[in-house]
């Protein structure tokens, strides 16, 4: 089941009493800085949990806050103030670094919704090629032999210009599966803002499986790269 974000509950501010919602950082009617918020990350600045964000909007935010959440401007505030702004400060700092990154966001996005991402879920033997996506078997298998034989090349101190060769072709190949798996990531983000239940079960399936295409394809071209590098 998706649970809805976009409900935010209403609190009393601790010092003038005025209900706002739990997700501000700072009382909108006094201004006075507030408990850690109940919300998420796109709350705390006030955004709708999108995948398609302005992220220049976003920085903006971002210093703003920053700036009222400013040791200095709590000098001379009450100890329980003091320890909210250094709370809400790592807060900010957390979420401005997962929301800014367009692959973070939306695994947290995902999360937040009930979604399984991420290593321990997908296991954690990259090397274990039954794992490969099922249309790339074949190719993951004959890649790895390569690598296995450029390694053995590299400790005998033999260069092997062939081999070499069709690394770099092979590498340039999963740089475009990688690049083809990130647009169709972004396609599915504008089925999950349009809002459509249905569509939006639908497009967090599909994200979910693109991530860990992503991530088998990332820990192959790392394993590339280093091996090509070394
Ligand atoms: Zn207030």
């Amino acid at each position: 089941m998706l649970k809805t974000l976009e409900s935010a509950v209403p609190v009393a501010c601790w010092s003038c009493s005025v209900a706002h919602n739990d997700s501000t950082l700072f009382c909108p009617h006094c201004s006075k800085i507030q408990p850690p918020t109940g919300g998420d990350y796109f709350s705390a600045f006030g955004m709708k949990p999108h995948l398609n964000i302005d992220t220049d909007a976003l920085e903006r935010e971002f210093h703003r806050l920053s700036r009222r959440l400013h040791p200095d401007r709590f000098a001379r505030a009450s100890e329980n103030e003091k320890e909210w702004s250094l709370a809400d400060t790592a807060l900010l700092n957390d979420a401005y670094r997962t929301l800014k990154d367009p692959l973070r966001r939306t695994e947290y996005l995902l999360k937040l919704n009930g979604a399984e991402i991420g290593e321990e879920h997908a296991g954690k033997d990259r090397k274990d090629t039954s794992r490969a996506p099922a249309d790339l078997l074949e190719e993951v298998f004959e890649l790895n032999m390569q690598l296995e034989e450029m390694r053995m090349a590299r400790k005998m101190g033999e260069d092997d210009p062939a081999l070499h060769q069709s690394l770099t072709e092979a590498k340039k190949k999963f740089d475009g599966l990688l690049e083809e798996v990130d647009q169709n990531l972004r396609a599915q983000w504008n089925t999950w803002d349009a809002g459509d239940e249905a569509a939006r079960q639908g497009a967090q399936k599909t994200m979910v499986a693109l991530l860990d295409r992503r991530r088998y394809l990332s820990n192959l071209l790392r394993d590339v790269n280093e091996t090509l590098g070394a």
